[in-house]
């Protein structure tokens, strides 16, 4: 409880994933937090959402090995990632076209031989990914000047099946931004500690349980037990700075220190009552922004598919989630389709009719869904581009930090960079 006494008091804006992630490590240390969220419900952009009487998420998530901080944070509040994840080595599949499948080796042992054995690719094609993944490693991971991916794996002759089952489909799936377009030092980023880490760093861990179970609601508890308190529906629309402290028009309340851990998109308004931070308010308006689409079908329970997690290629869909084989929701498929593309000028309706006639092709007895629903989040994550000037968590106030997976970090937006901005930011507010 060493903060207890000594005045400090935060207020964290926004409880999504950066936001809790800040909430919890500040109450590790007995620091006085309220976190304030808009919506009635925790997880921002990875939340648990009620589809025909089923806890369902806002889109299909996965994490992977890498994740360290996610996974430690999950472990802290109590949320067991063995039993939450269903933990599966790399394995990348597109039925008929192409596999890949990292035996239980050491790095980069696991990969070589995943490369050396994977089906649909010729041995030419091997032989070129080794000296991509070599000439990689020789650098650092680190390239001179950023570019886009496509102009990355050209410039390594990665073409061909490599880009088409792996590398492209591992960027979009990564940076949710289609690799014409995303940029090749975050890939190389994740290509780092994804393939070239510990070996279980490329384990793709699906969770077993709807979003919200996995951090935010533990998250709460934890945050709560600890003597912190959650506002939910409380949304936070102007704040105003003193000698000492913080005051947000939702109460009286002064705080010591504040955390803005709202989506990029949604700061806006709170940025506008700090004329010293147009240098950050400009470089937010800077992002573009990808969607992704997830839309679950749910199919009579014998319908199952080979794996839990399957590619699609040359449709709309880009993976099949069976969420049968997933957590036992036996028929329930989640097809995802990631960043920009022609299935956007479709109704939610004929976008679902368009999945289940590209499952028809794959399962030809595959009888119509009992239902369909589609979820288009269409500000997903900024686009990952090259150059993108992303925030610091320090801000030019005093006091005011930010936090959310579009601040300055090595990785593009995803859980574990919301996660381990959250954690930066309250480390900020702790060295003080
Ligand atoms: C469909 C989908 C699929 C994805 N798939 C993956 C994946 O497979 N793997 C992966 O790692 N990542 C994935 N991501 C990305 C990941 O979900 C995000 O990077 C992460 O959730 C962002 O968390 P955040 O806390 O930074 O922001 P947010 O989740 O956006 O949290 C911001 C919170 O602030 C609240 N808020 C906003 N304004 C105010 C205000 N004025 N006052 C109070 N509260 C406010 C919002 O309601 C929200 O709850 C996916 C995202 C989506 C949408």
């Amino acid at each position: 409880m060493e903060d207890l006494d000594h005045g400090v008091n935060v207020a964290v804006i926004g409880a999504g994933w950066a936001g809790m992630a800040a909430a919890v490590t500040l109450a590790q240390t007995g620091t006085r937090v309220t976190v304030f969220e808009a919506a009635r419900h925790l997880g921002g952009r990875a939340r648990t959402v009620e589809l025909e009487g089923i806890d369902l998420d806002n889109g299909q998530h996965i994490l992977i090995g890498a994740y360290v901080e996610t996974l430690r944070l999950m472990r802290a509040v109590g949320a067991d990632p063995k039993q939450l994840l269903l933990r599966q080595q790399l394995a990348i599949e597109y039925p008929g076209a192409f596999r890949l499948r990292a035996p239980r080796l050491p790095a980069p042992l696991h990969l070589l031989a995943a490369l050396m054995t994977a089906n649909g690719l010729a041995w030419t094609e091997r032989i070129a990914a080794m000296r991509f993944m070599t000439a990689m490693r020789g650098n650092n991971y680190r390239i001179a000047a950023d570019m886009p991916v496509a102009e990355l794996l050209a410039q390594h002759r990665q073409g061909g099946a490599l880009a088409r089952y792996l590398w492209e489909p591992l960027c979009v799936s990564a940076l949710n931004t289609p690799a014409a377009a995303a940029s090749a030092q975050t890939f190389l980023n994740v290509v780092r500690d994804g393939l070239d880490g510990p070996r279980a760093n490329s384990d793709f861990l699906i969770p077993r349980t709807d979003l919200g179970r996995l951090f935010p609601l533990p998250a709460a508890d934890f945050v709560r037990d600890h003597g912190g308190s959650i506002r939910l529906g409380t949304p936070v629309r102007a704040l105003t700075e003193s000698a000492d402290g913080f005051v947000l028009d939702t109460g009286p309340e002064r705080y010591s220190h504040v955390i803005l851990a709202v989506a990029p998109h949604q700061l806006d308004v709170l940025l506008d009552c700090f004329p010293a931070l147009a240098a950050v308010r400009q470089s937010i308006v800077a992002f573009a922004y990808e969607p992704i689409y997830t839309c679950y079908l749910q199919y009579p329970p014998s319908v199952t598919m080979p794996q839990p997690m399957t590619g699609f290629d040359g449709g709309s869909i880009q993976w099949i989630f069976d969420r049968g084989r997933i957590n036992g929701t036996a028929g329930l498929l989640a097809a995802v389709i990631s960043a920009r593309g022609a299935h956007q000028d479709f109704s939610q309706d004929a976008l679902a009719e368009a999945i289940h006639r590209e499952l028809v092709a794959f399962l030809p007895d595959i009888p119509s869904p009992l239902w369909s629903r589609v979820i288009a989040e269409k500000r997903a994550t900024f686009s990952c581009r090259p150059g993108i000037a992303r925030p610091s968590n320090r801000t030019p106030v005093d006091r005011l930090y930010l936090a959310g997976d579009y601040t300055a970090s090595d990785y593009p937006a995803t859980l574990e960079s919301a996660v381990r901005s959250g954690v930066r930011a309250a480390g900020l507010v702790r060295l003080r």
